[in-house]
C-alpha cells in the first residue's frame, strides 16, 4: 500500500481513542497513529517517527487544543514511571474509557449488538489501594535506587512517593534506600547479573495493616542480613514478618523457588469480605482488595446460587471465588493449574471451615473434560481465565454440561468477546456485562459477564 504518510512529516491530528498502553490514537489518511502523551479530544501537531505496515507512531510537536477530559497527573513520577498509564485522565473518564473498551470489543470482535454493558464500578478514592508492591533495586550515579521500571524498559525510576500503594511503603523504601546507599550495598545490577538485592516485595494486609517484607536475593549469600531485618522491624512495627527469597536466575520473573523466613512466621493473613486467606511470600492475591470485594460481589449476584447447585470455579487461583460460592452451593469444584495455588486453596478452605469444595490441580483443558466424563455436571459455572481467555475444549465441555448460567470474569476484553461469540454458538446468551475497576490509573479492564442458557434448548 502506498502510504503518503512518511517518517519525519508533521500533521495535525485529533485523538479519538486510547491505546492499550494509554497512548492517544488518531488517524491520518486512514492510517492509525499512536502518540504517547495525548488523550482523546486532544488536537496536536505530531511528527511521524515510525511507519509500520498497518499503523504509525508519532510524537507530540505542539498541542493545539487540550481535551477537557485531561487532568494534571497527581503523581510527580508520571509518565516516567511505567506503573500507571492514564493518571492524566480524570478518574470518571478512565471509568468511561474502560466501559467503552469492553463495549467496543463485544461489538467489533463478537459482533454482538445491543449488549447491556454497565457503567464501570470504580473506587470512591482511587489511591493507596494496592496490597502489594514489587520494587526493583538498582544503582544510579553510585546511589541505591528503589522504584519501578520506566515504561517499556528496565531502567529504574527512583520512586519517592507512590500514590497507589499504602503510604507506609514510601517510608520503608526511603529508610532502606538511605541505609543501603550509606554502606554502599551491592544491590543487583541486571546487565552484569552481579550484586545481591534484586527486589523488595511488600505485602500489606488490607484489614489488619500488617506487612510482609520479602527481599529477593541473587543467591544464598545475604550480607548485612541481620542489620536489614532489624532496620525494617525496629522502625516499622507493622512489619510482622521478613522473608528472603532466592532467585539466582537471569530472568524477568521476580521470585525464585526457595524462601527462607528471617523474622516472624513467613506468612500473613488477609481478608476478603468475611473470609480469611493465609498468604505465603509468593501466593497470588488480587492486588486491590476493596475492588475485589466489589468484583466477587457481582460474581455472586450473577451466579445466583441455590443450596442444591453444583458449581465449577474454573481458573480458581488460591480458591478465593470458590470459597464465596461454597457458602451458598451444595458443592464447588475449583480447577487451577498452579500446584502451590491449589495447596493454598485447600489450606484456605480449611482455615474458613469450608468443607463442600474440592480443588483439582491441572490444566482446565484436561481437568474439566475429565470431571465431565466422570459424570459430574455443573448447574452454574464461573470462569476467570488468564488474558488469553478460555480454550475451546473448556467452553465445549461447559456447554455439554448444560449449566443454567455461566459467569465469565475477564481481564481482557478482546478474548472475552471472542469467547462470548463462541458461547453464543453453543446456546449461551450474553445478558449483562459489568466492568469493575481493579486497577485505577492503568489501562487494565476487568469485567464480569452473565450468560444464560437459551430457553429453546
Ligand atoms: N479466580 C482467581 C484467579 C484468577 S487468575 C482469583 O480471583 O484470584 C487466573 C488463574 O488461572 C491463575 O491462577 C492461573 O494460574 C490459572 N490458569 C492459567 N491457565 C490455566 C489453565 N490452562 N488451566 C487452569 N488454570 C489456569
Amino acid at each position: 500500500m502506498g502510504f503518503n504518510i512518511k517518517e519525519g512529516k508533521k500533521y495535525v491530528i485529533r485523538i479519538h481513542d486510547l491505546g492499550d498502553s494509554g497512548e492517544g490514537v488518531g488517524r491520518i489518511e486512514g492510517i492509525t497513529v499512536f502518540v504517547e502523551g495525548l488523550v482523546p479530544g486532544d488536537r496536536a501537531l505530531v511528527e511521524i517517527v515510525k511507519v509500520k505496515k498497518s499503523y504509525a507512531l508519532g510524537k507530540i510537536v505542539e498541542i493545539k487544543e487540550n481535551s477537557d477530559i485531561k487532568q494534571e497527573p497527581p503523581c510527580s513520577h508520571f509518565p516516567e514511571c511505567g506503573g500507571c498509564q492514564i493518571q492524566n485522565l480524570i478518574y470518571q473518564k478512565q471509568l468511561k474509557f474502560k466501559k467503552l473498551k469492553v463495549e467496543a470489543a463485544i461489538e467489533r470482535i463478537a459482533g454482538l449488538k445491543g449488549i447491556n454493558v454497565k457503567e464501570t464500578l470504580g473506587m470512591e478514592n482511587p489511591f493507596h489501594f494496592r496490597n502489594k508492591a514489587q520494587l526493583p533495586f538498582g544503582k544510579e550515579n553510585g546511589k541505591v535506587v528503589i522504584g519501578f521500571y520506566r515504561k517499556k524498559s528496565h531502567e529504574i525510576v527512583d520512586i519517592k512517593k507512590c500514590l497507589i500503594q499504602n503510604p507506609i511503603n514510601d517510608d520503608i523504601v526511603e529508610t532502606l534506600r538511605e541505609y543501603l546507599s550509606e554502606i554502599d550495598y551491592p544491590v543487583y545490577e541486571e546487565p552484569t547479573h552481579k550484586g545481591v538485592l534484586r527486589h523488595l516485595i511488600l505485602r500489606n494486609s488490607y484489614k489488619t495493616g500488617d506487612i510482609m517484607a520479602v527481599l529477593v536475593t541473587n543467591g544464598e549469600s545475604f550480607p548485612k542480613k541481620k542489620e536489614i531485618v532489624s532496620l525494617l522491624t525496629s522502625n516499622f512495627p507493622q512489619v510482622k514478618t521478613v522473608v528472603q527469597n532466592i532467585n539466582s536466575k537471569k530472568t524477568n520473573v521476580i521470585t525464585g523457588p526457595e524462601s527462607k523466613v528471617l523474622f516472624g512466621s513467613g506468612r500473613m493473613t488477609d481478608y476478603i469480605g468475611d473470609l480469611s486467606f493465609e498468604i505465603s511470600p509468593v501466593s497470588f492475591l488480587q492486588v486491590n482488595t476493596k475492588q475485589t470485594e466489589v468484583l466477587y460481589g457481582k460474581v455472586l449476584e450473577y451466579a445466583d446460587i441455590g443450596p442444591e447447585d453444583i458449581v465449577f470455579d474454573i481458573y480458581s487461583g488460591i480458591g478465593t471465588i470458590s470459597l464465596f460460592l461454597a457458602k451458598k452451593a451444595k458443592k464447588v469444584y475449583g480447577i487451577e493449574v498452579v500446584k502451590p495455588a491449589v495447596a493454598d486453596a485447600n489450606h484456605n478452605a480449611e482455615l474458613n471451615g469450608v468443607t463442600n469444595v474440592e480443588f483439582h490441580s491441572g490444566r482446565a483443558e484436561k481437568v474439566v473434560p475429565r470431571l465431565y466424563e466422570s459424570g459430574i455436571r455443573a448447574d452454574v459455572v464461573v470462569v476467570d481465565p488468564p488474558r488469553k481467555g478460555c480454550e475451546e475444549i473448556v467452553l465445549d465441555t461447559i456447554a455439554h454440561m448444560k449449566p443454567k448460567r455461566i459467569v465469565y470474569v475477564s481481564c481482557k476484553p478482546s478474548t472475552l468477546a471472542r469467547d462470548l461469540a463462541y458461547l453464543k454458538k453453543k446456546g449461551y446468551i450474553t445478558q449483562e456485562v459489568q466492568p469493575v475497576d481493579l486497577f485505577p490509573h492503568s489501562t487494565h479492564v476487568e469485567a464480569v459477564t452473565l450468560l444464560v442458557k437459551k430457553r429453546s434448548d
